[in-house]
């Protein structure tokens, strides 16, 4: 398979798209929620999708002011309800995703992850894939994570590769946005807030490379 010597790596978010621990973060922010009175749904949720931990907090209490030992207390709670459920519940890569690293890695294109989570090496160690990427960028790497586009920058820096040479996979509003104004190629996950992405996939499932190639090649 030849691959355009224009695209040499891969740029993953990991929460709903590597693996599915959106859905555990969902659900640790909806125990916390219900526990203080908090109104919270499924769809309110989907706005904290790739949004890091602190903004969450402020989308979720929509307005309602808490004071700072509070916010501290509420986000840790939150997540340790998140690592219990990673304990109970481990998390598995989602459908397609293995075979895509895989063929990606023979093809020569680099892998990096770059998730807006401090949790994402625990993640990818409970899933044994630490060693598939050449960069893990997680929410201690920049200041200023998604929607900003330094996290993205930062992963793309440490590959050595320019933004329009890498491809960022995405299943958040706020990652799509970030992986714009970056200057990459993105690839919308799933999601009705991805539609802004180059192309749109309605999941991981059949994400194979030859195929992705030939549509990211007619953009
Ligand atoms: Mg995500």
């Amino acid at each position: 398979m030849t691959v355009p010597a224009t695209i040499r790596a891969f740029i993953f978010d990991l929460d709903g798209v590597i693996t599915d621990t959106a859905e555990l973060q969902y659900r640790s922010w909806q125990r916390l929620a219900d526990e203080e009175g908090l109104p919270f749904t499924r769809q309110d949720n989907e706005a904290l999708r790739s949004v890091p931990r602190r903004e969450s907090l402020r989308r979720l209490l929509k307005g309602k002011v808490v004071d700072e030992d509070t916010a501290q207390a509420w986000m840790k709670r939150k997540n340790d309800y998140y690592l219990a459920l990673l304990d109970s519940d481990p998390p598995e890569m989602l459908p397609g995703i293995g075979e895509l690293l895989a063929e990606a890695s023979a093809a020569g294109i680099k892998r990096a992850v770059a998730s807006a989570s401090r949790n994402a090496f625990i993640v990818l160690q409970k899933l044994n894939a630490l060693d598939m990427f050449d960069v893990i960028a997680d929410a201690s790497s920049v200041v200023h994570s998604k929607p900003a586009p330094d996290l993205l920058l930062w992963t793309a820096g440490r590959l050595n590769v320019s933004p329009q040479s890498a491809v960022v996979f995405e299943d958040a509003e706020a990652g799509v946005q970030a992986a714009l104004v970056g200057g990459f190629r993105v690839i919308g996950i799933g999601n009705a807030g991805v539609d802004q992405a180059h192309i749109v996939l309605p999941n991981t499932e059949g994400l194979r490379l030859e195929a992705l190639l030939e549509r990211l090649n007619r953009l």
